[in-house]
């Protein structure tokens, strides 16, 4: 029987802005000291209030607007209740019935749309960090990724493989680092993936009755694996004539299947209310445009201007967006290329394969550098009178036969002698030179 797979994303992104969500502590809590940027409003100490964070809405909006989404005129904060040592106010503030953003879509290459639910924003929770302590299991609380903002993507189930969530989710990652709102770095957690998937019958037209989320991935590969291990366990329950549960499973690396953490709670098991400390929030058309007058070129626009400028190919194009980095060094190496010598000026499209096939380190070459180190590849090698004709006769010498047939009138041979010269001179000799040279002597 062949089943077709539903699958559906949730992406959380934390936002690189400067402090927190709700509160002035620095959000930078990477690698810092435990539990020092911490204050009573993310600790959840009675009687402090919440104060969002302007930039950290804006941001969540100009990430709805580049996934095509709606911006609800009127948004609202709710809490989210749940108990968890890491969530010291015993609930977490998000966005229930009014996210900042709704019914946003995406297209894949290959034409297909994605549609997405939601954009919303919400805060982070602390950190458990597990040790041994006097030779004792201890569990620690580090709060200060408490109350980082936190965007989270959700679409809807329109995924039917892993290599389509695999383009959606490298697309994002890099959309989100052009916007310049989130390092998307999912080694640091700053990016954080939830597929769910189940299984539609054959000749079944709605969803299926059930979905199977798996949380904590932490990388692209990862999650394409245990799409297609769900994929499989679930395709051999169902093929058993049993019935799959709506379950929440974690993902192991090691022995590189998912495991059952427990039954899916339903949304109306968070108990969710409106956030009574902060007020609802409005954004008129004239907001909304000035967000989206901050959007700067993303990749789609800038392959397409590449393409268009600066007459690359497909290949070299996808490569230089890969990141906004690559792109910006690239156009700053056109800016300086022929500036350093007129006569010299490469082309757009050596700069590019310059900068792709010999894997420039952006970080600690200058665009500048890499210009005149590619200006003087293209240097010839010139060669003295004397040894330029001891080179000649060298070759004509070893290739006896080959002189003869040229003599003979087979002049083809002339391109095959030209490169056994090069061969000694170097891949920078002059060939009009050479040309000239054994011309004159075969004469
Ligand atoms: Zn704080």
């Amino acid at each position: 029987m062949e089943f077709k797979p539903v699958i559906g994303l949730e992406i959380h992104i934390e936002l690189k802005t400067n402090s927190k969500m709700f509160c002035g502590c620095s959000a930078r809590h990477f690698g810092e000291e435990p539990n020092t940027h911490c204050c009573p409003v993310c600790l959840g100490l009675p009687g402090a209030l919440p104060f969002p964070n302007k930039k950290a809405i804006e941001w969540t909006i100009r990430l709805g607007l580049v996934l095509n989404c709606q911006v609800s005129e009127e948004s609202k904060f709710d809490r989210k209740n749940y108990f968890y040592p890491d969530l010291p106010k015993g609930y977490q503030i998000s966005q229930y019935d009014q996210p900042f953003c709704r019914e946003g879509k995406v297209t894949l290459k290959d034409g297909r749309e994605i549609r997405l639910r939601r954009v919303h924003l919400e805060e982070d929770t602390g950190k458990l960090v597990h040790l041994r302590i006097d030779g004792q299991d201890a569990s620690l609380v580090d709060f200060n990724r408490s109350g980082v903002p936190l965007v989270e993507v959700v679409t809807e189930p329109d995924f039917q493989n892993s290599e389509e969530v695999d383009e959606f989710l490298k697309s994002l990652q890099r959309t989100v680092r052009y916007l310049d709102v989130s390092d998307a770095d999912m080694e640091k957690g700053s990016m954080r993936l939830e597929p769910n998937i189940s299984l539609q019958l054959p000749g079944q037209n709605e969803l299926p009755d059930y979905k199977v989320e798996v949380k904590n991935i932490n990388s692209f590969r990862f999650v394409r694996k245990a799409i297609e291990y769900e994929i499989a366990r679930q395709t051999g329950v169902l093929q058993k004539g049993e019935k799959l549960i709506q379950e929440t499973r974690g993902w192991s690396e090691s022995e590189n299947k998912t495991f059952s953490q427990r039954e899916k709670e339903e949304a109306h098991d968070y108990r969710y209310f409106p956030e009574p400390d902060i007020p609802p929030l409005s954004f008129g058309p004239e907001e909304v445009e000035e967000i989206r007058q901050q959007i700067p070129e993303l990749p789609e626009a800038k392959r397409q201007r590449f393409q268009r400028e600066f007459k690359l190919s497909p290949y070299q194009t996808d490569r230089l967006i890969e990141t906004k980095e690559l792109a910006d060094y690239y156009e700053a190496a056109l800016g300086v290329n022929g500036q350093i010598d007129g006569k010299k000026y490469s082309s757009p499209s050596e700069v590019a394969n310059w900068l792709i096939n010999r894997k420039i380190d952006i970080k600690t070459i200058s665009p500048e550098r890499m210009i005149k180190d590619l200006i003087a590849s293209k240097e010839v090698t010139r060669l003295g009178e004397g040894e330029m004709s001891r080179i000649v006769n060298e070759v004509l010498a070893e290739n006896a036969q080959a002189a003869e047939d040229y003599k003979k009138g087979k002049t083809a041979v002339l391109g095959f002698l030209i490169g056994q010269v090069v061969k000694k001179i170097g891949p920078q000799a002059d060939r009009q030179e050479i040309t000239r040279k054994l011309q004159e002597k075969l004469g």
